[in-house]
């Protein structure tokens, strides 16, 4: 029987026909629901772009910012530069990396995907991530997403770390994990409480399972969450990698709470 398909189309093989048959069927898609920016509504040019007009009311976290928390300093300094709270405390994880500022806009953004499934935007997010962690994803890794307690997994029917966590994979091909740690009991909600609170809430809650101790050891980490707020829950479960003897963990975050610090007083 004739194919109805254009001849350059049965050219390239089963593969490609496929693929112009997605492309096809997307801008089919597009036509009847146009894509629109997950902050403002507008239409924009594909699935997940932040309009011009909202993309310039984010704030993208870089240097000057301490060498390991990242905390960003009010002024430059010489790139090895460490903040008070790390040479006071030294966090369990080696390096955290952030991409936005937790503010009203990206806020709005990670309630876009944690309430209302705008899933659309992960790719874009995947790659500020992968900008905001490039030094530690280049060096490979596992990337592991802050696990849900099963309970809590039930209610929200989808984890927003194991989301942003696949986003990363999909621009820098590393594996995720999702497995390999484990909540061990549910915690009460974090809102409202200090850092010293916020550490004694989460201790103990995470684990290595008991099968995954051996891909643990001398392996490298990124642990994977939507925001850093005080970096307890991050730092809860980079102790258990460490003590599980991971060479390497860092900690990559869509957004982070944050507060310029001066690094010399
Ligand atoms: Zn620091």
């Amino acid at each position: 029987m004739k194919s109805m398909l254009p001849n350059s189309w049965l050219r390239y093989g089963s593969n490609a026909l496929a693929g112009k048959a997605l492309w096809l069927w997307r801008k089919v898609v597009d036509l009847i629901w146009p894509p629109q920016c997950p902050l403002t509504g507008l239409a924009v040019s594909d699935p997940g772009v932040v309009h011009p007009d909202a993309w310039v009311k984010l704030t993208f976290l870089d240097a000057p910012r301490c060498a390991i928390c990242g905390a960003p300093f009010a002024y430059p300094l010489q790139d090895d530069m460490v903040c008070g709270g790390c040479i006071g405390r030294r966090p369990a994880y080696d390096r955290a990396r952030s991409a936005l500022v937790y503010d009203e806009h990206s806020r709005a953004l990670i309630l876009a995907l944690k309430h209302a499934g705008r899933t659309d935007a992960l790719p874009v997010f995947g790659r500020w991530m992968r900008r905001a962690g490039e030094v530690d994803l280049k060096n490979g890794g596992v990337l592991i997403p802050i696990p849900l307690h099963a309970r809590r997994l039930r209610q929200r029917r989808f984890n927003q770390s194991l989301l942003l966590a696949h986003a990363v994979s999909g621009v820098t091909g590393l594996d995720v994990d999702p497995h390999l740690l484990r909540r061990l009991r549910p915690t009460p909600s974090q809102g409202g409480l200090n850092a010293v609170a916020r550490r004694r809430n989460v201790a103990g809650v995470f684990g290595v399972r008991g099968k995954a101790c051996a891909r643990v050891r001398g392996g490298r980490f990124i642990l994977i969450d939507d925001v850093y707020t005080t970096g307890a829950t991050l730092e809860a479960c980079a102790k258990v990698l460490k003590r599980a003897d991971a060479e390497n963990v860092t900690a990559l975050t869509l957004a982070r709470v944050v507060k310029p610090v001066d690094p010399l007083k």
